[in-house]
């Protein structure tokens, strides 16, 4: 496969308008890090490709942490003395703190406001809270909801269950040519919120849509749709055999909004990927952000703790908690534009076939320069970059510099580093040197589709 080939098939703002309905589709959904509505929104993935549904019992050890009981909600409310509902879950699910346990009693004023969350500087604003790890009950709601409250008695009601379940996630395993992987996580378990995280659900789906369409990548695709933290640690300790398959992964968050793009590098700091993102950013005539490693923000964390640190980058928009509407009510399908999903997944695309195209080659006519007029390939309709990119390439081919560090060091877009590697290669003037470690894939020719998940993992249950 090709790097153009990749690219190709869309037009400019087709995918960004499809996964904004999809972003629609599932931003009613009440998720969390467990329950049905984390298990609906898999299985409304699973109408656009085989993703494998895996559900772990509660209870089960995964390194230092414990698989959570599961929680869900059926209802919530706040009742006023006249009976009305000042607070309705039905309303947006985000008036309840996510993972509350269940209530039903009378409260003042006072006690209930001990429960209540708001965002005084966005009164008009619905926060998102949770309390995973330790059980209580709350509501969020407007601060101007907050202050028309008067001083009288209400009930609380939490139809809720916390109990022995599973945690959901979802996996979807596309073969490659080499047994070698790209990893490709997003976090589910956040509720109604649209940039963090459905658009990065959304991009995930259908950057998987659109791989499985095509034939024979050069690496294996792992896409994995995973409650934040407790997923991932999951994950992580139930695959951890197949870990050293990993050659590049990125993680997709806050990829809806209008912002400009941000790369925060692996822990490594210099890993193949952080490199071609980097590149590709630097010549995408878009404003972008390079960062260093934190061990803060989304799954990255885990994926790059020490034991693993493995080359996983992370490629938003505006980062968490950089965007006022971050985890509050105004995170909405609103936020999240179809032009910029569009063009965040362009950016997926483009990085994507930096990592395909990567390869070493081998100038076969190495004493002096080969005459690439009398092969039609250095003509006078040829471009100045054009000619630059054969020049360059030729030069630097003695089978050490991949195409990466030949595109960085001339300073050329990696895309005309690689089509004229192309041209080279058509004329016999260049060999590929095959990198050492990749395995050939014996099982298939091209690719296969997610249920040959070469390992399965065999400590939870499997739901087609
Ligand atoms: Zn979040």
């Amino acid at each position: 496969m090709t790097g153009r080939r990749i690219r190709a098939p869309f037009a400019k703002d087709a995918p960004g308008r499809d996964m904004h309905t999809f972003i629609a589709d599932l931003y009613p959904l009440c998720r969390s890090i467990t329950g049905n509505g984390l298990r609906e929104t898999l299985r409304r993935i699973q109408t656009h490709i085989p993703l494998t549904i895996h559900e772990v019992p509660s209870g089960t050890h995964v390194f230092d942490w414990t698989v959570p009981r599961e929680w869900n909600i059926r209802d919530g409310w706040v009742k006023n003395a006249q009976g009305e509902k000042v607070i309705d879950f039905s309303a947006s699910n985000l008036h309840v703190v996510n993972y509350s346990v269940p209530v039903h009693k009378k409260v003042s004023l006072p006690e209930l406001r001990e429960h209540l969350f708001t965002i005084p500087e966005f009164p008009d604003w619905i926060p998102y809270r949770t309390a995973y790890y330790h059980e209580s009950w709350g509501f969020c709601l407007s601060h101007n909801r907050l202050r028309s409250l008067k001083d009288e008695e209400y009930e609380v009601y939490i139809d809720a269950t916390l109990e022995q379940g599973r945690l959901s996630y979802g996996e979807y395993y596309l073969q490659g040519m080499s047994d070698e992987e790209i990893l490709i996580s997003c976090h589910t378990c956040h509720p109604s919120l649209c940039n963090d995280n459905l658009s990065g659900v959304a991009l995930a789906t259908f950057l998987a849509k659109h791989l499985r369409t095509l034939s024979g990548p050069r690496y294996s695709y792992r896409f994995l749709f995973m409650p934040g933290t407790i997923g991932a640690i999951t994950w992580l300790c139930l695959n951890e055999p197949q870990i050293e398959r990993i050659r590049h992964g990125l993680v997709v968050a806050c990829v809806g909004d209008s912002g400009p793009f941000t790369y925060k590098k692996s822990r490594r700091g210099n890993a193949e990927i952080d490199r071609a993102a980097t590149h590709v950013l630097a010549h995408s005539g878009r404003e972008y952000k390079i960062v260093d490693f934190s061990p803060y923000g989304y799954d990255e964390r885990q994926f790059c703790s020490p034991g693993f640190n493995l080359p996983v980058g992370s490629l938003t928009r505006t980062p968490y908690g950089r965007f006022p509407e971050y985890h509050t009510s105004a995170d909405n399908l609103d936020l999240v534009r179809p032009e910029a999903l569009s063009d965040s997944f362009a950016v997926y695309l483009s990085l994507l076939e930096v990592l395909e195209e990567n390869n070493t080659y081998v100038n076969t006519t190495p004493k002096c320069e080969p005459n690439l007029g009398s092969r039609g390939l250095y003509g006078d309709t040829t471009g100045e970059k054009e000619r630059l990119s054969l020049l360059w390439v030729l030069n630097q081919s003695d089978g050490t510099p991949s195409l990466l560090d030949i595109a960085e060091k001339a300073d050329l877009d990696f895309s005309l580093i690689s089509a004229a590697a192309d041209a080279l290669s058509s004329k016999g003037l260049l060999r590929e040197r095959k990198p050492e470690r990749t395995e050939i894939a014996l099982a298939s020719a091209g690719s296969t589709d997610g249920n040959t998940n070469p390992a399965p993992c065999k400590n939870c249950e499997v739901l087609e």
